[in-house]
């Protein structure tokens, strides 16, 4: 079995679900102890048992990611239980079906959408980061989407522009951290199949069928897609990859016709 993670301490937010859970378990798996945390405490004691089911180290943490007193006690659950951080995965996101165009988006819409997307991942930053230094360096992965780089006849507006400013932060902590041994990377997933989406964008085969057919690899993506390259990104292997912003779309944003 390989261990390319080895040693590390990986902090997952929105490990309850999704990409994030799918994380946390690949992660486990490649040698990592883990801190699974999501908003619903009871699917991130979910995703712990789950690791510690086939043989790995994780533990669950309750938090709002958009919460300051929840971001600093997540962290700190972290180096209680591990001793040191060496990886913030930033992934607790959300997409409510209220976001829309600015035309219609509510204010309470889109400060929520930013609270979470936007303030979560800055949270997460201003604890984790500290502890990574203090550590000797390691890895800040954020989750971005790829409806930040092209624009949409069907928008999310409040999400995509959430989405672009975690780009624009990524690079900003690249080159502020990346002196002090920590690199920041985002990733783009495209359309991944998970709750986030299958919850309400897919119950609709028409809405489905309409993104399927942007798709050159003609299918959605799974969490592993993604994960895969979150797990280069965790590892050493990554340890000259510094302010990337990486897509894994299918080819969805190479798609002209
Ligand atoms: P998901 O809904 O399956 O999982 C997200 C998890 O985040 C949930 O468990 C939820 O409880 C948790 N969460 C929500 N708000 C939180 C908060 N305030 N504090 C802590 N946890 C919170 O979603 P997913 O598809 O796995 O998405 C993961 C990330 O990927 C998100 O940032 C999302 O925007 C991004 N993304 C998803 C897709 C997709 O197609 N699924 C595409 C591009 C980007």
């Amino acid at each position: 079995m390989s261990e390319r993670l080895k040693g590390k301490v990986c902090l997952i937010t929105g490990a309850g679900s999704g990409m994030g859970r799918v994380a946390a378990q690949v992660f486990a798996g490649e040698g990592a102890s883990i801190v699974a945390v999501d908003l619903r405490g009871q699917q991130a004691e979910e995703t712990a048992q789950l690791i510690i089911k086939t043989g790995g180290r994780g533990i669950a943490v309750q938090a709002d990611v958009s919460s300051d007193t929840d971001a600093q006690k997540m962290v700190a659950a972290a180096v209680k239980a591990f001793g040191k951080l060496d990886v913030l995965y930033n992934n607790a996101g959300i997409f409510p079906e209220k976001d829309h165009s600015v035309l219609d988006t509510d204010s309470e819409v889109w400060d929520q959408v930013y609270r979470v997307n936007l303030k979560g991942v800055y949270l997460g930053c201003k604890y984790g980061i500290p502890q990574i230094v203090k550590g000797g360096g390691g890895s800040v992965i954020n989750i971005a989407s790829f409806v930040a780089l092209v624009g949409c006849t069907v928008p999310q507006d409040a999400y995509t522009a959430s989405k672009g400013a975690v780009i624009a932060l990524t690079k900003s902590l690249a080159v502020q951290f990346g002196p002090k041994g920590v690199r920041s990377n985002a990733i783009c997933p495209g359309p991944i199949e998970t709750p986030l989406l299958t919850e309400w964008l897919f119950k609709e085969p028409a809405e489905k069928a309409k993104r399927l057919n942007r798709i050159p690899m003609g299918r959605f993506g799974k969490p592993e897609d993604v994960v895969y390259l979150a797990l280069y990104l965790a590892s050493p292997e990554s340890s000259w990859t510094n302010g990337a912003v990486m897509v894994v779309d299918g080819g969805i944003t190479s798609n002209y016709f």
